[in-house]
C-alpha cells in the first residue's frame, strides 16, 4: 500500500472510511478475484448471507463486477459504515491498493 508519507495505519483507515468512504470499493469497476480468493469470496458471502454475482474463469479465478450488486458495491462492502466485512481476509487486490498515486485517493496523495 501506498500510503502519503506521515500517515498511519489507523489514520489511513479513518479517512477511507470516513472521509472517502471507500469510493474505490464501489462504482463501474469489477474487483479481480485468483482462485483461492474466488472460493473464500463464495464461503463469506454464504456465512454473510450477502448475495454475490461472480464471472468465474475455467482456471477458478473470477471477477466481481460492482455494478452488479446493491448500491454498486462491492457485495462485502457495508453500506452504512463504509466497512469491508471481510477486512482480515480480504483479496490481495485490496490489500495492495493503493499501488502507486492514484487520482482522488487521498492516502495515495492523488
Ligand atoms: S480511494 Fe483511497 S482514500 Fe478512498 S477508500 Fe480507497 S484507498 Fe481509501
Ligand atoms: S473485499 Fe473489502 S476491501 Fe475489497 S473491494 Fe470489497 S469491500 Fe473493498
Amino acid at each position: 500500500m501506498h500510503l502519503t508519507s506521515g500517515l498511519t495505519p489507523a489514520e489511513a483507515s479513518r479517512i477511507c472510511m470516513h472521509e472517502c468512504r471507500a469510493k474505490c470499493c464501489q462504482g463501474a469497476m469489477c474487483l479481480q478475484l485468483t482462485a483461492a480468493e474466488a472460493g473464500a469470496f463464495k464461503n463469506h458471502a454464504a456465512r454473510l448471507g450477502v448475495a454475490l454475482f461472480m464471472v468465474e474463469s475455467p482456471d477458478g479465478s473470477a471477477v466481481v463486477p460492482f455494478p452488479e450488486h446493491a448500491g454498486e458495491r462491492c457485495p462485502m462492502l457495508d453500506g452504512a459504515t463504509s466497512k469491508c466485512r471481510i477486512y482480515e481476509d480480504r483479496p490481495a487486490r485490496c490489500r495492495q491498493f493503493p499501488d502507486k498515486l492514484v487520482p482522488g485517493c487521498a492516502i495515495s496523495g492523488g
